[in-house]
């Protein structure tokens, strides 16, 4: 068993500490922001992931891991270190490589020479010039990057569709390799800027496609075509694929808006139109537009005072409301005099959220994404003969 470090204890940090740690690994974990320290050491998480709780509260796992928010002579103990903090996309730049310069700079003043790191966070590969001229070391690093998804994050680590390495230096490439090996997937070994840019192209195709699918909803409805038939038909070719081909009011979240508008400047930097990339957050914002329009014509159409927003974040079993296209919407509409509320499951009780809103009856139900529980949901709604529901994965407008 390995002792391992993690930098940042936010979704990507904590789910893959954690994981390692119910392996059997010891980690330690840093994370500058005191108050999550603070939660974690009271053995609080501070987000909802499904699953994650009874890791964190595991017996065994409590007793091989510990929690800090200083860089310390803990690290030194190390013999691999997981650089987890966020990479968040700035206006008309790359990324804001800031927080993982800060954490190599404070890694590196602890470790030992032979200590491995491994950068799981989403690092653009037109960066690593940079990284080299501030002396981080690029030709040791070792790039691991994440592929796991908010609301399934723990199934994820353990089955990941593939594993991803890249790197230069042979012995760190073997060291994570080995530390994988238990894991049944293939570990694809490659060089840093093919493994950097692998993550980036997944997370532009998956959008591409849920826009390519939004699309197909917006010429489907307007010709007055029966949406579901339609979208069986497509994906029923084995080339295309009935998974991840469902419509929605619009894609969000942590990673997609940011990784494509990083992707949109790597493209500018290299000179490159690729119209088709370029096109994915305008295809997704110009999407919203249409179902906020879409919208104001049903609540207007069934004399619907409000619009009522049902779930807050991005995706179904998540509390992370980064980028979340309800809010988006929300936005939207109120700027064209809507009178619009956000529920979520995470805010208040399913039955009750729905139950207790007053002005429910005389608004407008927009579900914003299939849930686990879309049955009940459609009862709920149902007893209430007054509410229009618009449920994404049955009938679609
Ligand atoms: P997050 O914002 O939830 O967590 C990052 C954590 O790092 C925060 O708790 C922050 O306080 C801490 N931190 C920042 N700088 C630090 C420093 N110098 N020292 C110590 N702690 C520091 O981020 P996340 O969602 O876990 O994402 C992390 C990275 O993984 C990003 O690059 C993201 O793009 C990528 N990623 C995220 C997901 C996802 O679903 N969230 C999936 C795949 C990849």
């Amino acid at each position: 068993m390995n002792k391992i470090a993690v930098i940042g204890t936010g979704y990507v940090g904590l789910v893959t500490g954690l994981g390692f740690a119910k392996l059997g690994h010891f980690v330690h974990f840093v994370d500058f922001d005191q108050e999550k320290i603070n939660k974690l050491q009271n053995q609080v998480l501070p987000f909802y992931e499904p699953g994650l709780r009874e890791i964190f509260l595991d017996k065994e796992v409590i007793k091989r891991v510990s929690y800090s928010s200083e860089y310390s002579a803990n690290l030194t103990e190390s013999e691999v270190v997981f650089i987890c903090v966020q990479t968040p996309q700035k206006d008309g730049q790359v990324t804001n490589p800031n927080f993982l310069y800060d954490a190599l700079t404070s890694v590196k003043k602890f470790i030992k020479e032979s200590t491995v790191i491994c950068i799981k966070s989403t690092f653009p590969p037109t960066l690593l010039e940079e990284v080299e001229m501030k002396n981080l070391d690029v030709s040791n690093l070792i790039f691991n990057p994440e592929f796991l998804r908010e609301g399934s994050a723990i199934f994820d680590f353990n089955n990941p569709n593939r594993i991803l390495i890249g790197g230069s230096n042979q012995e760190n490439l073997n060291f994570l390799a080995n530390l994988y090996k238990n894991f049944d997937s293939e570990i694809i070994i490659t060089d840093s800027t093919t493994a950097l840019l692998i993550k980036y192209l997944s997370n532009a195709y998956l959008p591409m496609r849920l826009s390519f699918v939004n699309e197909a909803l917006q010429i489907g409805d307007s010709l007055g075509a029966d949406i579901p038939t339609l979208l069986k038909g497509i994906g029923a070719d084995n080339r295309i694929g009935k998974d991840y081909f469902r419509p929605s009011p619009g894609w969000g979240g942590s990673c997609f808006p940011k990784d494509t508008k990083a992707l949109e400047v790597m493209l500018s930097d290299k000179d490159l139109n690729s119209p088709l990339l370029n096109a994915i957050n305008l295809s997704n914002k110009e999407h919203i537009e249409w179902i906020s329009e879409k919208i104001i014509d049903l609540s207007t159409s069934n004399s619907k005072k409000g619009v009522v927003l049902y779930g807050a974040s991005f995706k179904e079993n998540t509390d992370d409301l980064r980028d979340s296209p309800t809010i988006e919407l929300q936005k939207i509409l109120m700027s064209k005099a809507k009178k619009v509320s956000i529920f979520d499951e995470f805010n208040v009780g399913l039955e009750n959220s729905i139950n207790n809103i007053k002005e429910v009856n005389s608004s407008l139900v927009v579900l914003m994404y299939p849930t686990e529980d879309m049955q009940s949901i459609i009862q709920i709604l149902q007893r209430n003969k007054n509410i229009i529901y618009i449920p994404w994965e049955n009938r679609i407008l």
